[in-house]
């Protein structure tokens, strides 16, 4: 049978049916609805002819050996958010999937092809994104801090894992599952609104975006809202309401895909008859180039100096956690560019805002590189989340080409 886009489809449809209910998807990783999900998937593949094995981390590999030991990697994610939509994460493991069967058909292929369906890219139980594919990277460092957490119902990270055969101490021995990669490629929706807004169906992803997220707290004093005149008072509040509307005029400035968010404020004493003593603000900032976000950084801070001292309050800057930007491989952008042009006639290039598990593969230095299908509205996250049909088969199309170029570039 050749490529059937069509059943893509139908697949994620059956999936949905299977492990989700009227609130939207519920395949949290480390759950009995993520082990559902898993057996059916290791059911559509039964009879493709690929092994399957789970490693050390808990992805779930399929392998198809070919002529060489260098492996084409697929990947994508089958967890979901609780109440999370049809297609984020799996359809690249079903457009993987598909894929992955029309290579069979057509014989042994020359190099050997597997896809990865990575355990936990959504951290939605524990907080912690990115599990499986970091592991498998080598890039994991946080097992003590991971040791400590727990879900809400108080069950600890490690004894959910243990029930699914993964010990945490073990599971950056999952890092030789990408040593004879050669190349990796993820199709995944846009999750945001351009491609919807230049009515394309498909993009090829440059990139994730580099992130500074910082704890910035303005300090004025607490006095009293009746006895205090206006000129009189040191507001944190209003430092944190200036420095709010002055991060958009940065990233206006900035460009390039520049955003800019204060996500939330806490004031104290926060209560009606006090002036506000202190503003904690949450900072994010993000962009695809080092350089560009360093001075976003920069400029932000300095922004926050000069309203500190107009308002005459304080102000300090505690970084909570970045990342670095993340750019994917120049030729394979070429190749999913030209994939993109012969399926859907026009391609565009655009930077991802979301963290992805093909930024741990790219971080880990295996060529990688992603395709957008567009997401209608700019919704994830939401049982309101969708593509049209006929987007998504393109997008398999489009991924079954690049995947062809891709061997054929391996095998020159
Ligand atoms: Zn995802």
């Amino acid at each position: 049978m050749p490529l059937s886009p069509s059943r893509t489809v139908a697949d994620l449809r059956e999936l949905q049916e299977l492990t989700g209910d009227e609130n939207g998807a519920q395949r949290v990783a480390w759950t009995d609805m993520w082990e559902r999900a898993r057996e059916w998937l290791r059911g559509k593949l039964a009879g493709a002819g690929a092994e399957e094995k789970i490693d050390a981390a808990g992805n779930q590999w399929f392998t198809l050996s070919g002529g060489s030991d260098r492996a084409l990697l697929l990947g994508g994610h089958i967890d979901s958010v609780p109440n999370g939509g049809w297609l984020d994460g799996c359809l690249n493991v079903m457009a993987g999937a598909e894929v992955l069967r029309r290579i069979a058909e057509d014989g042994a292929p020359p190099v050997t092809v597997r896809l990865v369906n990575w355990a936990d890219e959504e951290g939605a139980r524990f907080g912690r994104s990115l599990f499986g594919s970091s592991a498998a990277a080598g890039s994991m460092a946080d097992q003590d801090e991971l040791r400590t957490r727990r879900d809400a119902d108080g069950i600890s990270l490690p004894d959910a894992l243990a029930e699914h055969g993964v010990e945490l101490d073990r599971a950056l021995d999952a890092r030789p599952e990408l040593e004879n990669a050669a190349a990796y490629l993820e199709l995944h929706i846009e999750q945001g609104p351009v491609l919807e807004s230049m009515d394309l169906p498909l993009g090829v992803v440059l990139g994730t975006f580099g992130v500074e997220r910082h704890l910035v707290t303005f300090r004025g004093q607490a006095a009293h809202a009746g006895s205090t005149p206006m000129d009189k008072r040191r507001d944190a509040l209003a430092g944190a309401a200036k420095l709010e509307l002055e991060i958009r005029e940065i990233a206006k400035r900035t460009g390039g895909g520049a955003v800019c968010t204060i996500g939330g404020v806490v004031t104290k004493p926060g209560i009606v008859t006090s002036v506000v003593e202190t503003a904690e603000c949450l900072l994010d900032q993000r962009h695809l180039e080092a350089g560009t976000l360093a001075a976003m950084l920069g400029e932000a801070k300095r922004a926050s100096e000069q309203i500190a001292h107009g308002e005459n309050i304080d102000v300090e800057w505690e970084r909570i956690w970045n990342i670095e930007p993340i750019l994917f491989d120049d030729a394979l952008i070429e190749l999913a560019d030209e994939s993109i042009r012969e399926v859907a006639g026009t391609s565009h290039r655009l930077p991802s805002g979301p963290l992805h598990d093909a930024a741990e593969v790219a971080r880990a230095g295996i060529p990688t590189v992603m395709l957008f299908v567009q997401s209608l509205r700019g919704l994830s996250h939401t049982k309101l989340e969708d593509t049209r049909e006929e987007h998504l088969e393109l997008s398999v199309q489009a991924l079954d080409r690049l995947a062809a170029k891709t061997i054929a570039n391996l095998t020159e």
